[in-house]
């Protein structure tokens, strides 16, 4: 039987629509929720990230600004001009767009943005009230699965979640999000790495199974359980000679065959990555709610 596809590019349209209300809301006492995108350099993919985040942070009634700055900017500079958008009363969420030049240090830099307008929720006191089970930001990409989750009523409380990579922005929030005592959580989660030895014993074993390594096509019809949920975080860039580019994106899942065995999966594209737009756009009207007290 062919799995059911879990349409992110709908239920992003769907949550955008509703955060359209609350703009008009906070528009009525005043406030009109501030974005401000930073990107430092030239890079293609960046470029069209924040390009997509301007135009849906506008679709809603979001004042957005792009910051583009040259790859050659100093720490201090780019330190300076963080200061000024934490200080920015107008400005309720900051994002500063990865990769980073290599002489910039990201950690350090993401650090310096004001907790209260880490919309991105990579700041360590955003990531420490996640672990804490505290509410706070959620970082974009777990939060928008959970959320494309709950759109299709498919829980994960009770069930066994194995997740394929433990990166801090991926895989470990992730499994942080999907163990908290609350509802579409509360599963019991393994997670997986290069350092385990046998990924197929793990997935086999899965009712969710969540793919975010940053390797093609790594899970295979072979290493799903029948009937499994399959989160394809994952994007790839392969090359491939039936389109005009050259390249075509692929997941860390092997969609023609795992496809046949789970009972719903994600498409790449179109499946996790509009959600991390929408759950940016979602904390971002928070944290313009939060001001109002
Ligand atoms: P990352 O920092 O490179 O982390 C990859 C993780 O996967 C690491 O923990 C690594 O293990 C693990 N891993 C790699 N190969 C593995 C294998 N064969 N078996 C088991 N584990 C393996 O990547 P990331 O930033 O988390 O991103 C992961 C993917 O998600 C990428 O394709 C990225 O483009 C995509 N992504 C998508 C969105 C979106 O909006 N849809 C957002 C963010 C990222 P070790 O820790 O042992 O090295």
């Amino acid at each position: 039987m062919a799995a059911i596809l879990l349409d992110g590019k709908k239920t992003a349209a769907d949550i955008r629509e509703a955060l359209k209300d609350r703009v008009i809301k906070l528009a009525e006492k005043g406030v009109r929720p501030g974005l401000s995108v930073t990107l430092v350099g030239d890079d293609p993919a960046s470029n069209v990230y924040v390009t997509a985040k301007d135009a849906a942070a506008k679709e809603v009634g979001i004042q957005a600004w792009t910051h583009r700055l040259p790859a050659a900017i100093s720490e201090k500079d780019l330190a300076d001009h963080l200061e000024r958008q934490n200080r920015d009363p107008a400005i309720h969420g900051i994002l500063l767009q990865l990769p980073l030049p290599s002489h910039l240090p990201s950690e350090k830099l993401l650090n310096l943005i004001s907790a209260r307008k880490d919309v991105d929720g990579f700041h360590p006191i955003s990531l420490g009230n996640l672990m804490l089970g505290r509410t706070g930001f959620r970082p974009c990409t777990p939060w928008g699965v959970q959320v494309l989750l709950k759109a299709y009523n498919l829980s994960p409380e009770g069930k066994h979640v194995v997740i394929a990579g433990r990166s801090n922005i991926v895989g470990k929030p992730i499994a942080n999000i999907l163990m908290q005592k609350e509802p579409f959580a509360n599963a019991t989660v393994t997670v997986c790495h290069t350092g385990t030895p046998d990924l197929g014993v793990y997935t086999r074993q899965a009712d969710f199974i969540i793919a975010a390594m940053g390797k093609p096509g790594v899970i295979t019809g072979d290493m799903v359980k029948e009937g499994a949920v399959v989160v394809d975080v994952g994007v790839n860039r392969v090359k491939t000679d039936k389109t005009k580019s050259g390249f075509r994106l692929v997941g860390d899942v092997d969609f023609e065959s795992v496809s046949k065995k789970a009972s719903y999966i994600t498409p790449v594209p179109g499946g996790v990555g509009p959600m991390t737009i929408a759950m940016l756009l979602t904390n971002t009207v928070h944290s313009a709610e939060m001001t109002l007290g």
